[in-house]
This record gives C-alpha cells, structure tokens and sequence, in this order.
C-alpha cells in the first residue's frame, strides 16, 4: 500500500492517523486534499462497522485507492447501549454536545453509580479496491457520571469516568486521553496489521 486516503475533514483526526502511519512510508491524504467537494456520507448503518464501512467503501470506489474511515460513540448498558451509533445526533439533528450530555444525564437520573457502566467504541473500516473491508475495533471501558466535570475534549467526555480513574475524560490532558482511548486502542490493532503487511 503506498496512498491512502483517511475520509474524514476532521483535522484532529487527520493528524492522528498521519503520526500513525509515519513510519510505513504510506502517503497519507485525507478528503481535504481535494478540490471537489465530497458531499457528507449518510450513516445509514445499524453498526459501526457498517457506517465506518459505508464511508470507506465510498469513496474507494470513487478514487480507486485504498480508503480508512472511522466510526465512534458511547454504549451505555443500562440503555440498552445507547447512545451507540446515534452519539453525534442523540438530542437531535443540530449535534449539540451539551444537549446530548443532558439527555444522557436526565436518562440516567434514578441509574446508581455502580449500573452506569459504559464503553467508548472506535472502529476503523480499511476499504481496498478489489479486497474485502478490513476492521479494527478498540474500546474503552469506564461508567458515566451523574454530572459534568472539565473543560477538554469533546463529545461525551466531561461525563465518562474511564475505569480506574478519578478524573472524567475531560479532565485530562489530550495526550492521558490519548494513551487510553477508544481510538489509540483501534489504532494500536491497525498497527499490529501494517506491521504484517
Ligand atoms: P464520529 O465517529 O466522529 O461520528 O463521532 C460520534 C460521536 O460519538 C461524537 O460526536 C461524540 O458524541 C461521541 N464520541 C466519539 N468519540 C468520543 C470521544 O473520544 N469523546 C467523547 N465523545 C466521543
């Protein structure tokens, strides 16, 4: 594999993925190196590895080049796992973090700490052309708070209290959250692949 484009216009994530594959000698491009515009891909998956996979695939096809895309969210066990692949838009279209934290936390009002177990899920999706889609799945297990606390991240991360910790995923520096999260954890499985490849 020399190219490989990472489907995503998040630069935060670009970064992350590039660092990754520094060492492979793979050239990394993203849909912001292109001109035309990509409209956004439907999730219209049940899983996340079908929306990581809708993604991908997408836009390998449109390219014919190899294509990782990603797909992540919070699964909460007392709600049957959700928010799941519904994360972004739990509240609503307009993808408010602090409406989503409130609905969360309004859900789990009469929840004891103890059953308000929960897990981050990143899974990538690698879609070459004539070859079948590759996943990684990585995880971060923890439970979620009965209320906010820290100013960093993003999404959710003022209310997840990643196991053995006393401090909520917003509370950390970005490279703590980075040694533990769902993400490195999907990262470090697609690593153990290029490293075979
Ligand atoms: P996406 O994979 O970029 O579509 O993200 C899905 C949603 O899951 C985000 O909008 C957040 O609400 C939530 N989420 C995913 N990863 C994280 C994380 O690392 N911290 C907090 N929330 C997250």
């Amino acid at each position: 594999m020399e190219q490989l484009i990472i489907a995503t216009k998040n630069k935060g994530k670009v970064e992350d993925f590039r660092n990754l594959f520094l060492k492979y000698n793979i050239t990394i491009k993203s849909l912001l190196d292109f001109d035309e515009s990509i409209p956004d891909i439907e999730e219209t998956g049940e899983t996340f590895e079908e929306n990581a996979a809708l993604k991908a695939e997408t836009i390998a096809e449109r390219f014919s080049l190899p294509v990782l895309a990603d797909d992540s969210g919070l699964e909460v066990d007392a709600l049957d796992g959700r928010p799941g692949i519904y994360s972004a838009r739990y509240a609503g279209l307009e993808k408010s973090d602090q409406a989503n934290i409130d609905k969360l936390l309004e859900e789990l009002k009469t929840i004891p700490e103890e059953e308000r177990t929960a897990r981050f899920v990143c899974v990538l999706a690698v879609a070459r052309p004539g070859k079948p889609t590759l996943f990684k799945r990585g995880t971060c297990e923890g439970r979620v708070a009965d209320q906010p606390t820290g100013e960093n991240g993003f999404g959710y991360d003022p209310v997840f209290y990643p196991k053995g910790s006393t401090k909520t995923m917003a509370e950390m520096t970005p490279e703590e959250k980075n040694q533990i999260s769902h993400r490195k954890n999907a990262m470090k499985q697609l690593e153990e692949w290029l490293q075979k490849l």
